[in-house]
């Protein structure tokens, strides 16, 4: 049978602030290998008697990315306590926000489609549970305890196991060009989860605050929240086995149960881990120790002013302005400091094309596409195989414009390119410096050339005859003993078109 597929996410992620989120405690975020519990205070460990400040950088910030989605602002806004008892939280109840959270609303486009988002709230993180093997204890660490963590929950309103990871990735981007979280899910700066439930078509409708609603007689199918996913793809595959565990159990009259899934990455299949048959009483009341947030028009025009362009508009520019492909555009602003580096690439391109003569109207388009090639093949074949930031890199965008405009002006041949550009990369320097120290500049005298291909056609006569007797890749073993012969300096292509006009 067909089901309507119904995804909703949870999305936590640790924001980069210098403090935690109700402390002056070091906010670690994930990375520090700091002694376990070396970085607490009476607040974060919830001593009787100790007041909670809230982090105004977290509320900016949380606010900020709820206007990079186009999300309303509640103009009062306050935080609560959510009661549970695990070991990982002091205090025995966590400070996060329920019915007024800073920003609501609002959607994030995946591939044309706009995925509501309900809320974006502001709370704080447990310690850490150790569970040493062996032994008939556990460790706790509180290093991590109270540390700012943003939740945003969408509707549910995804699709696809493929359209769920593309959000995460997407916010993710905008996490990075907000310059407010690494969001590296692999690090736990970001944890995804996600609910899924299949139901009949046509038998249940969407009503909206997180909920869909029989139609009819129907009774609605549970809904199964997976956790503990460790990367993107994890992200995809748990979901998509879920889909296929609900499918199958529904098409054998099996009863599902509510309850909380892990992702098991070694066996690549989702365990139960807790049933939900009966919703947790989390007594949730405004925390009387902080008091509530009011979020006026001057403090928001302030936060507004931090918004910096986002992806999707970078994208478009790219497009517009430099002439970038669909393609290119994307991968070169995947990340704000690659496309940083690009722009600089760009504008001492367009200086060199002036000081060239050349009008950078008709050059620019292929000057994008030779750009975007080089960048997103080699540049980041060289970042990726050496773990490099492209803030370090060696190659000054200068270069990289020089470098660009040696092959648009075909001085250089890929050959020449690859080893100019390896020069480049690992050492620096002018790229026209080291084309002239290696001897690498193309040769633009036919006269020569066409010397050196009547020798080499006379002396592989073999070759010749089989050309003429049809087999058109013969030519490619003289264009090879060509480019032997000039030392990899010879325009290949212009090195064929010569033979072919000897050969005749
Ligand atoms: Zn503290």
């Amino acid at each position: 049978m067909q089901y309507d597929i119904i995804i909703g996410l949870e999305i936590h992620v640790q924001l980069n602030t210098k403090s935690k989120m109700f402390c002056r405690c070091a906010n670690l975020n994930e990375d520090v290998n700091k002694e376990p519990n070396s970085t607490v205070c009476p607040i974060c460990l919830g001593h009787p008697g100790t007041l909670p400040v809230a982090n105004k950088q977290a509320i900016e910030w949380t606010i900020l990315t709820g206007l990079a989605l186009n999300c309303k602002v509640n103009s009062y806004s306050k935080f609560d306590r959510k009661h549970y008892f695990y070991p990982d939280l002091p205090k025995a109840y966590q400070i996060s926000q329920y019915d007024l959270p800073l920003v609501y609303g609002g959607q994030l486009e995946v591939d044309g489609r706009k995925i509501d988002i309900t809320r974006i709230h502001l709370e704080e993180d447990a310690g850490k549970l150790t569970h040493p093997k062996g032994k008939n204890y556990s460790l706790a660490d509180y290093n991590r305890a109270s540390s700012p963590l943003m939740e945003l929950v969408t509707e549910p309103v995804i699709k696809t196991a493929a359209e769920a990871k593309k959000f995460c990735q997407q916010y993710q981007q905008i996490l990075r060009y907000l310059e407010i979280s690494e969001a590296d899910i692999e690090k736990g700066q970001m944890r995804c989860e996600a609910n899924i439930s299949l139901q009949e078509p046509k038998k249940w409708k969407y009503k909206g605050g997180c909920k869909i609603e029989p139609a009819g007689g129907y009774k609605l199918n549970p809904k199964v929240e997976i956790k503990n996913i460790g990367s993107f793809k994890a992200l995809e595959k748990a979901i998509e086995f879920e889909i296929k565990r609900q499918a199958e159990a529904l098409d054998n009259k099996e009863t599902l149960a509510q309850e909380t899934r892990g992702w098991d990455e070694n066996n690549q299949k989702t365990v139960s881990q807790r049933s939900k048959e009966e919703a947790q009483e989390y007594r949730y009341f405004p925390d009387p120790d902080i008091s509530p947030i009011n979020i006026n028009s001057k403090w928001l025009k302030k936060i507004l002013a931090d918004l910096p362009e986002l992806p999707r508009e970078k994208r478009e520019r790219f497009k517009q302005q430099y002439g970038f492909s669909d393609y290119d555009a994307e991968v070169l602003t995947a990340d704000k400091n690659i496309a940083n580096y690009v722009e600089q690439v760009i504008s001492e391109l367009r200086a060199w094309m002036n000081a060239l003569g050349r009008p950078w109207e008709t050059a620019h388009r292929k000057l994008a596409k030779l750009t975007g090639n080089w960048v997103g093949t080699e540049l980041f074949k060289y970042l990726n195989e050496g773990g490099q930031n492209i803030k370090k890199i060696k190659i000054t965008p200068e270069n990289f414009a020089e470098f660009i405009s040696l092959i648009y002006e075909e001085k250089i041949n890929s050959s020449a390119a690859q080893i100019i550009f390896k020069e480049i990369f690992t050492k620096g320097g002018d790229p026209g410096d080291i084309m002239e120290a290696k001897s690498l500049e193309q040769m633009d005298d036919d006269n020569e050339l066409e010397k050196i291909i009547k020798d080499i056609i006379k002396n592989n006569s073999k070759a010749v005859s089989e050309y003429k007797a049809g087999k058109e890749n013969a030519v490619q073993f003289l264009v090879g003993q060509v480019m032997a012969g000039t030392k990899g300096k010879a325009n290949p292509q212009r090195a064929k078109e010569l033979i072919l006009k000897n050969i005749k």
